[in-house]
């Protein structure tokens, strides 16, 4: 998005005037890896499940403010109460809502950058301080004994585990102790854990953790990122506050019920998770054998890769080949940076064979 004019400038709050929004800089091309979708097809039943759901739901009466039915549901799927679940429209608003109700002027987030930019947006829209401690610059190694140092003056934390772009998981161990450190709340923003291996995920820390929140969305593994879904888990009175922030009717009816009929058969995904793992791994593979390129081991549905010339890289393959990957050149500490989503197999053979051209010519 362009600047703000003039005029606007002197009429939005003091704070935002410079605001940059997110810009997922997106391009219709032929193949999209840019966004970390989910690009398979639904798993046999789920889209008729969906549609059958959507048919059957009334348009004329408010949404229930809580999303109760799917709330119930997500609950048993994860093992905890209801009440110590929020559903949001999509993990975006829950992590908005995160930061207008427990940071704003004069607290202080807590930040291990390179990460999902958004956190630092929506601290900037809601006046939290952000205080950074920077990853690794070759490993982006979270830097655990600078994060807990600082975590004891943060009034919240957000890590996120597996990390985007850097596809890194986050230990429990080190997350209990941030806990335990932080007098506020720590987040662990889990959007891609389904596609880490299995005993990653720090849900078993929340009976000890009475601050932690786990972050979760439906737009990855499961596939439904145009439905806007997310939801975090935490103790039933963070859960009453994300209540009480948040726009009554952020999740529509459509959203409820195409979330609820999709979640009641969500283990349908794991074999598209399953693929998507060791595309994943094979594409990593192929990558390694050029000399010019670096990636890093992911735990995600996406590969970040070190690749000279890496934005005339991303515009070639958008131009000449119709693929989109996400360009994180311009990014502090991912100079010469692409982040790619894993595919179909017929997508990554695309990227891998067109990006076998580049890299060729690139020699
Ligand atoms: N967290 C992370 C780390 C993400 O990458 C994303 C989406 N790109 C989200 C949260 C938000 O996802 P959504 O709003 O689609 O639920």
């Amino acid at each position: 998005m362009a600047e703000l004019s003039e005029r606007m400038r002197a009429l939005v709050q003091p704070h935002l005037a410079g605001i940059e929004p997110y810009d997922p800089n997106f391009t219709p091309t032929r193949i999209n890896l840019s966004a970390n979708e989910n690009t398979y097809p639904l798993p046999e039943g789920v889209r008729e499940a969906i549609d059958a759901a959507l048919a059957e739901t009334p348009l004329n009466r408010y949404p229930d403010p809580m999303s109760n039915e799917l709330r119930a549901e997500l609950a048993a799927r994860h093992g905890v109460d209801p009440a110590c679940i929020c559903v949001g429209n999509g993990g975006d608003e829950l992590l908005f809502n995160f930061l207008l109700a427990f940071g704003g002027e004069g607290r202080t987030l807590l930040n291990c950058p390179p990460c999902f930019s958004e956190y630092e947006f929506f601290a900037s829209l809601t006046k939290t301080g952000v205080r950074n401690v920077w990853r690794d610059r070759k490993t982006f190694a979270i830097d655990e004994k600078r994060m807990l140092d600082a975590a004891r003056d943060a009034d919240v934390v957000i890590v996120t585990s597996p990390n985007n772009p850097t596809g890194d998981v986050a230990q429990p161990g080190f997350i209990a102790q941030l806990c335990r450190v932080c007098p506020g709340l720590v987040m662990v923003d889990e959007a891609y854990i389904e596609f880490a291996d299995a005993g990653t995920s720090v849900q078993n820390l929340l009976a000890a953790c009475p601050n932690l929140v786990i972050l979760h969305t439906l737009s990855k593994a499961f596939g439904e990122a145009g439905i806007r879904c997310g939801y975090v888990i935490a103790a039933p009175d963070i859960i009453d506050v994300f209540g009480a922030v948040r726009q009554i009717y952020s999740v529509n009816v459509l959203t409820q019920a195409a979330a609820l009929a999709a979640v009641r058969v969500r283990d349908a995904f794991a074999p598209v998770v399953e693929r998507i793992r060791s595309e994943r791994e094979r594409v990593a593979m192929a990558l390694e054998a050029y000399d010019w390129v670096d990636v890093w081991p992911s735990q995600g549905n996406f590969l970040l890769m070190h690749v000279r010339e890496a934005s005339s890289i991303r515009e070639q393959l958008r131009d000449d080949y119709s693929i989109l990957v996400r360009d994180f050149s311009a990014a502090p500490g991912l100079n010469d940076c692409l982040r790619i989503t894993i595919g179909t197999p017929e997508e990554n053979d695309a990227l891998l064979e067109a990006l076998a051209e580049l890299l060729d010519d690139d020699a």
